[in-house]
């Protein structure tokens, strides 16, 4: 009997199918790496025609499945969860179609988001939602987790620039969700707000259409450095509270400061800082003149040690580099990285913040932070030595206190980087048992079977009854004798 493997490498050819041990390494995780687990194969499907007939053959067979674009996500979203074939969409990376006018885009779901912005600069247009990783995640990534970024605190999520999806339901069946007119029609149902952040448990999304923003005609970035992390977050409160909208508001904490200067993204950030605050307006030319001068005495009321102001693109640059580098940065610090991502509102910052380096210091785990201020949106990273279980272990345990934290203080376990499997036991933190029910009730609308990226977002009760099917399952995709 052909097994599944045989069936795909018939649909695709042997150079779009990987199915060797060795090679399949490569998808054993993505940024979360406490949680590593190789598929049985993967296939690279080139069109949404070939993205059906991979569906099609793992639903006649019963086998799940797990989208996955750059692999860049920190929640275990694209990792498997038993038995499945990944299905790898960075091969679909173009960009179909761009309407100046209307100010919209076409693209696939590989196409890397900082690509669509670079694609459509000669049109004085860009991409608004800006991960920190935009410059390899994929459209199709920010779509499934509903992607932020440092922008977001003005311009929204990435759910806030769709406009229409062409999804694969997992049985392989074409859904069009949005219409051309716009995402939320007056009449029926918001479907693709429904899709957008149902980390690839609801099908393949194939094609995108996204809206497009105009440049902004200036730009005026300005970085604060204070003797302690109390005055940073009470600046942040302070610029809010005057009215101002930034379009991004992001706090660094010393030990990333300091990890920061030490690497190739070094930005001339005052090592001497408990924390630094870089904020940026963007708009005409007069405003931001009266919305700097404002943010300068916010700044000077909380005794700032030290402000810059950027007054080119280049110095501009320069003051980004350390923030969109900084967790490149973490790798000075150890060979592990695990980055939270916990919300609180904005005027618990201060006790939050407290409350993490305490967690920290009762672990003894080597802790920084970097997070979008302006939106209580924390990133607490915690360095650490994978290979050191013990080490791991407390890891894991202080990650799980700091989200508790987070929930305690009126906040949430995400803000941006989604559940995965990393949250999943954290979600009954948030949600009672009947509200979990209702979503995954929404889950089976789309993926009855239980074969789309299974294991994820939601606690499964029956999952050690999955388990018993899945020495049966290994065997008929790999055929009788590979999966012995
Ligand atoms: C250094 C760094 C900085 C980051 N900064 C930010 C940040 O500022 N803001 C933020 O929000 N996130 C951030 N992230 C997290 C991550 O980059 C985002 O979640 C991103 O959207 C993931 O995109 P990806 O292409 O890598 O998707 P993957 O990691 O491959 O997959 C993510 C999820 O999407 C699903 N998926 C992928 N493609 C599809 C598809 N076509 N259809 C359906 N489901 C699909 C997968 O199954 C998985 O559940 C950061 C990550 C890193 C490593």
């Amino acid at each position: 009997m052909k097994s599944v493997v045989d069936e795909l490498e018939a649909l695709l050819g042997p150079n779009r199918t990987i199915h060797s041990r060795d090679a399949l390494l490569a998808w054993e995780c993505d940024g979360f790496t406490i949680h590593r687990e190789p598929p049985l194969a993967v296939v690279f499907p080139e069109s949404t025609t070939e993205v059906q007939a991979v569906l099609r053959i793992l639903s006649k067979n019963g086998v799940p499945f797990v989208p996955r674009g750059a692999g860049t996500c920190l929640s275990g979203g694209p990792t498997p969860v038993g038995p499945s074939v990944v299905v790898e969409l960075a091969r679909m990376n173009r960009v179909l179609d761009v309407d100046a006018v209307d100010r919209s885009a076409l693209v696939q779901p590989g196409v890397v988001n900082l690509d669509l912005t670079t694609h459509v600069k000669h049109l004085s247009l860009h991409y608004a939602p800006d991960p920190s990783s935009q410059s390899v995640c994929t459209i199709g990534g920010n779509v499934a987790e509903n992607s932020g970024g440092p922008h977001c605190f003005k311009y929204g999520m990435t759910v806030d620039h769709l406009i229409g999806a062409t999804v694969v339901l997992p049985d392989g069946q074409l859904a069009q969700l949005g219409t051309e007119s716009g995402p939320r029609p007056p009449q029926g149902l918001d479907l693709l707000g429904v899709f957008c952040g149902s980390e690839g448990t609801f099908g393949i999304c194939t094609e995108i259409r996204v809206r497009l923003s105009t440049d902004q005609p200036a730009v005026r970035t300005l970085l604060a450095s204070f003797a302690d992390m109390t005055s940073a977050c009470r600046a942040v409160s302070d610029i809010v509270g005057r009215g101002l909208v930034p379009a991004a508001l992001e706090i660094l904490d010393q030990a990333t400061i300091r990890a920061v200067e030490a690497s190739v993204y070094k930005a001339g950030y005052p090592e001497d800082a408990a924390a630094v605050l870089l904020v940026e307006f963007d708009g005409e030319e007069e405003t931001l003149d009266e919305e700097a001068g404002q943010t300068r005495q916010v700044f000077a009321h909380h005794d700032a040690l030290r402000i810059e102001e950027a007054t080119d693109p280049r110095e501009r640059l320069r003051l980004w580099k350390g923030r969109k580098g900084a967790f490149g940065a973490m790798g000075r610090l150890s060979t592990d990285l695990y980055v939270l991502d916990g919300v609180v509102p904005r005027t618990k910052l201060v006790e939050a913040l407290e409350g993490i380096y305490a967690i920290g210091k009762k672990h003894f785990v080597v802790l920084t932070n970097v997070f979008h201020a302006g939106d209580g949106n924390l990133h607490p990273n915690i360095s650490y030595d994978g290979r050191n279980t013990e080490e791991t272990a407390r890891v894991v345990q202080a990650g799980h206190e700091i989200l508790e934290l987070c929930v305690k203080l009126g906040g949430s376990v995400s803000g941006e980087h989604g559940i995965g499997t990393e949250k999943i036991n954290h979600m009954p933190l948030m949600y009672r048992p009947q509200d979990l029910d209702v979503m995954a009730r929404v889950r089976r609308a789309f993926d009855k079977e239980g074969l789309c990226n299974p294991g994820k977002v939601l606690p499964n009760r029956s999952a050690c009854a999955e388990s018993q099917k899945w020495p049966a399952m290994i065997a008929r995709v790999l055929g009788e004798d590979a999966a012995r």
